[in-house]
């Protein structure tokens, strides 16, 4: 039985292992939990709403400069420990091959060369109230940011209540 300690509470390594342990043993069952493929798909639809949105707001081009500056941008070292086990689950059960993309100490460890590697992310990386997006986009399209940001959050939540329910449950 998987505590939540391994799942929320442990280092980022051991949230990884967790999920991956997790992902074999229950893998397969839960991807054939009645409505689990259209769940995932929806979320993937979702997702690549979200990054087109993003796209269209040259947002990856911005986050790139400020990582690029003394003291980096958002994904620090700091911000992979908002990942958790289920999340990391999510994302191999969406088809992402979750590893860490480095060894050091400053930045994500999920933070690849083209940006971050997880489909589904923290919530806290959700969050793009900064004055470099806020000043440089209408109001109204910082608001369409937020509307595909919160619709990606619902699913990515709503699915994983169904993963921890499954997962608590064997
Ligand atoms: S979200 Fe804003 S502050 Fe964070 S890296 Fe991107 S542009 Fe920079
Ligand atoms: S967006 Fe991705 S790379 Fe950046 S801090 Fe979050 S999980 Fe890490």
């Amino acid at each position: 039985m998987v505590t939540m300690k391994e799942l929320y509470f442990s280092d980022v390594p051991e949230k990884l292992s967790c999920a991956r342990r997790l992902n074999e043993r229950h893998g397969p069952d839960l991807l054939t939990l009645p409505g689990m493929r259209e769940k995932l798909h929806n979320l993937e639809v979702l997702s690549q709403a979200l990054q087109r949105q993003m796209a269209g707001m040259a947002m990856f081009a911005l986050c790139k400069a400020c990582a690029e500056k003394v003291g980096g941008g958002c994904c620090s070292a700091y911000m992979a420990n908002e990942t958790d086990a289920l999340l990391l689950l999510l994302n191999m059960l969406l088809g992402v091959e979750v590893a860490s993309q480095r060894d050091d100490s400053f930045e994500c460890c999920y933070l690849g060369p083209q940006g971050c590697t997880l489909r589904v992310k923290p919530i806290f990386c959700l969050n793009y109230n900064c004055h470099h997006i806020l000043t440089g986009n209408t109001s109204a399209v910082v608001k369409n940011l937020e509307k595909a940001a919160s619709a990606v959050l619902l699913d990515q939540t709503a699915v994983e209540k169904i993963l921890l329910r499954h997962i608590l449950s064997r």
